[in-house]
């Protein structure tokens, strides 16, 4: 009975090994058996399943039986083999991608996973090894990781490309990119009208062009996208078109040495030609702009000029009118009706002047030319002074101090309080009250003016002291004037240290209220006088525009020689020289030191060059903020 048993368990078994066996060679894996040569340590081939075959290219008969040396075809090994051959050392499982070569020497992505089979004792007698090719996987892999890392150089090169807002630095710029992304070289194209590129490293078109493009160059301006040639180490794409139109600029694109433009390089290229475009537009925004604001600087100056010249040229024939007519009135030999026209004539006579002085002031302001002649000025007399001479347009109540004496600029202030309660008669009713009111604390003095008058809308009160400004209601009701006057008196309050503000209700009148400390001390200082040499022209001057802005009073000189002559007539207290744009030589040297040995202003050298001629100067090197010039100047 055990017999036939037995037999029929043996059958049994041995279907059931060759059932596994065919489940293993039907497998995608492959599956490798190895024995550890008990002598040298040698991996043993002494199982394999067919994926072997289809995947290496050996046969059973021609693996079984090598070791996995002989199957490594005496190539070096990389990361993956090392780390199998420390997984055997140490008879650990293990899992690792390594490169594997087939029967033909060509090589693949080998998935590899190693598990050791030891004896009961023990030792390891056997490795498993379960094998896949991810050759694809790998490759797709690397590829994203390619794509990723350009993407990457691709934002960079576009973040550079945007903010060269200069030729010279964007051609540069591109330049590396290039360099970058495709590992290639580039020449620039602008196109001529005539339908030819020439090269370009600042995108202007050479008077002489000593090159040209060729028929590539000359297409891809024509068109859109890249044109490649013939033999892939060349390309080039139009850039900076608008719509239809030809390419004002063609960037030309050689491969580096050995490799040849991909679809992938050029779908790069493209996207560079598409940035360089819109970087060569904002660079000539910029410029424009730059020119623009040069031309309005050139422009402002020549307006204040002329306004400071038309206003003193005014005022000398005024002063003659106002005088004749004041002769002609003493002569006496005149009846009422010429009496009354000649005194008109005095009257406007004389508001020209005002007018013109204001004028004055204004340009003066404008330059930051104003200085104060500072003395004791009775406000409550000023105040009293003023209600008197304009008695005739309207009664002016005065509540006033005996004195309220501060130190000011007489002249300016009259001008201040005489524009405050003479825009109180003007906008309000004739017969409504204005009143003025001195108030006295320990160091201010304050004039208040009300009125019951048309007010101001309340939306426009925060702006009535800018230049210019005048109220929709006092335009309306075509009440004249030239919306200067406030702007000039806030000027001016402010030079003295003081303030000038207003509380108005549209319809209901306002109260002006200027405050002039009594003191000197909280005056504003004579503004700092600085002469700036720079190779610009006044107008043009990028320190002389900043310093003017920051309310300093700044004379710019573009030579040297200029600068010291003018030094021979004028008191500075800073001086600003770009050394390296003009540098001095010996003679003006000296000539310079002289003058400061004199007048002992502070020297400051802008830039690297020359320093060791000015070393007890103050030194600012480029580029440079505003902030960094004021604090310089000790302004800051
Ligand atoms: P102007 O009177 O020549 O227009 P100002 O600079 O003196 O210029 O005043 C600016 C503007 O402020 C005026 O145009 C007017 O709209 C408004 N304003 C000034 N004073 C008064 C006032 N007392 N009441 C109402 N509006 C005033």
């Amino acid at each position: 009975m055990r017999a036939p048993r037995k037999e029929h368990e043996l059958q049994a078994a041995q279907e059931h090994i060759a059932l596994l066996l065919s489940a293993i060679d039907a497998a995608g894996d492959v599956i490798l058996v190895y024995r550890v040569e008990p002598e040298t340590g040698d991996l043993m081939l002494t199982y394999m399943n067919e994926a072997y075959t289809r995947q290496t290219g050996y046969t059973r008969d021609e693996a079984v039986g090598r070791t996995l040396e002989a199957f490594r075809l005496h190539m070096p090994d990389d990361p993956g083999m090392s780390h199998v051959r420390d997984a055997v050392l140490g008879g650990q499982p293990a899992q690792m991608e390594i490169v594997s070569y087939r029967k033909n020497g060509s090589s693949f992505w080998n998935q590899v996973t190693l598990h050791p089979i030891k004896s009961p004792d023990g030792t390891i007698t056997h490795w498993i090894s379960v094998e896949r090719d991810v050759s694809e996987a790998v490759e797709r892999e690397s590829r994203l990781e390619d794509q990723q890392a350009r993407l990457l150089m691709l934002t960079s090169a576009a973040r550079r490309l945007f903010s060269a807002l200069d030729p010279r630095a964007l051609v540069l710029r591109l330049e590396d990119a290039v360099a970058d992304l495709l590992g290639g070289t580039l020449t620039v194209y602008v196109m001529l009208p005539d339908g030819r590129g020439t090269p370009t490293r600042d995108l202007r078109a050479p008077a002489k062009p000593a090159a040209f493009g060729d028929a590539l160059v000359e297409r891809a301006a024509r068109t859109r996208g890249h044109q490649s040639d013939q033999t892939g180490f060349r390309a080039a794409a139009g850039a900076g078109a608008a719509a239809s139109a030809r390419a004002p600029y063609v960037i030309e694109v050689h491969a580096g040495s050995g490799h040849t433009l991909r679809g992938s390089d050029l779908f790069v290229l493209d996207l560079l030609a598409e940035y360089f475009g819109v970087a060569v537009r904002n660079a000539s925004l910029v410029a424009e702009l730059e020119e623009r604001r040069s031309a309005i600087l050139e422009l402002n100056q020549v307006k204040t000029d002329l306004i400071a010249m038309l206003a003193h040229d005014f005022k000398s024939p005024l002063t003659s009118i106002v005088g004749f007519t004041d002769l002609a009135l003493e002569l006496g030999d005149t009846n009422p009706d010429q009496r009354e026209y000649l005194e008109a004539v005095k009257r406007l006579a004389l508001r020209l002047a005002d007018f013109a002085s204001d004028t004055l002031a204004f340009s003066r302001l404008e330059r930051n030319e104003i200085d104060l002649q500072l003395e004791p000025v009775d406000l409550s007399a000023m105040v009293r002074e003023i209600a008197a001479s304009l008695v005739d347009q309207r009664a002016i109540s005065v509540d006033a101090p005996a004195t309220a004496v501060v130190r000011g600029d007489a002249h300016r202030l009259h001008q201040v309080l005489y524009n405050v309660i003479e825009n109180a008669i003007k906008y309000s009713p004739e017969d409504s009250p204005v009143s003025v009111t001195v108030k006295k604390s320990q160091d201010r003095i304050a004039v208040l003016v009300a009125d019951r008058g048309i007010g101001i809308p309340r939306s426009e009160i925060a702006h009535i002291f800018g230049r210019f400004s005048r109220a929709s209601n006092a335009r309306k009701l075509q009440i004249g004037g030239t919306g200067f006057g406030l702007y000039l008196a806030r000027q001016i309050t402010e030079l003295h240290g003081g303030a000038i503000s207003v509380q108005s209700t549209e319809g209901k009148g306002s109260t002006f209220r200027v405050e002039i400390p009594v003191s000197s001390e909280a005056m504003r200082e004579r503004p700092l006088s600085v002469a700036v040499l720079d190779s610009e022209r006044e107008a043009r001057s990028f320190a002389g525009h900043a310093l003017r802005e920051a309310g300093l009073r700044v004379h710019v000189a573009h030579a040297a020689d200029e600068l010291l002559s003018w030094l021979e007539s004028n008191a500075v207290d800073r001086i600003v020289i770009d050394l390296d744009e003009v540098p001095l030589n010996e003679a003006q040297t000296a000539s310079l030191q002289t003058a400061r040995r004199r007048q002992g202003f502070t020297l400051i050298a802008v830039g690297a060059a020359q320093s060791d001629r000015f070393t007890d100067a103050t030194h600012l090197s480029k580029p440079y903020l505003v902030q960094d010039l004021l604090s310089a100047l000790g302004q800051a």
